[in-house]
């Protein structure tokens, strides 16, 4: 993941990021424009799922069969998530 500002187009660090509420927020360090919300953990199973009939919930609280579906699919970093959080059960 490569966190750019939208305005000046530098890269920021994601080690510089600091807590800003619940999240750790990500300033451009040349200009400080906001950039982003760092991804809450690497952890595939807090990965939220934003369609279908799980719509909301996190890969960990889908029933496995819906997992495994789910991994077989190519839906960008959903399915490589979900044979992450496969491979780690
Ligand atoms: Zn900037």
């Amino acid at each position: 993941m490569i966190y750019q500002c939208s305005r000046c187009n530098t890269i920021a660090d994601p080690a510089t990021a600091y807590k800003s509420g619940p999240h750790m927020r990500i300033d451009c360090p040349a200009c400080g424009e906001y950039i982003s919300f760092l991804r809450k953990s690497d952890d595939p199973g807090e990965l939220v799922i934003y369609f279908g009939k799980f719509r909301g919930k996190k890969i960990s609280e889908c029933p496995k069969i819906y997992i495994t579906w789910l991994s077989q699919q190519n839906i960008r970093r959903y399915s490589a998530a979900a044979i992450e959080y496969l491979a780690a059960l």
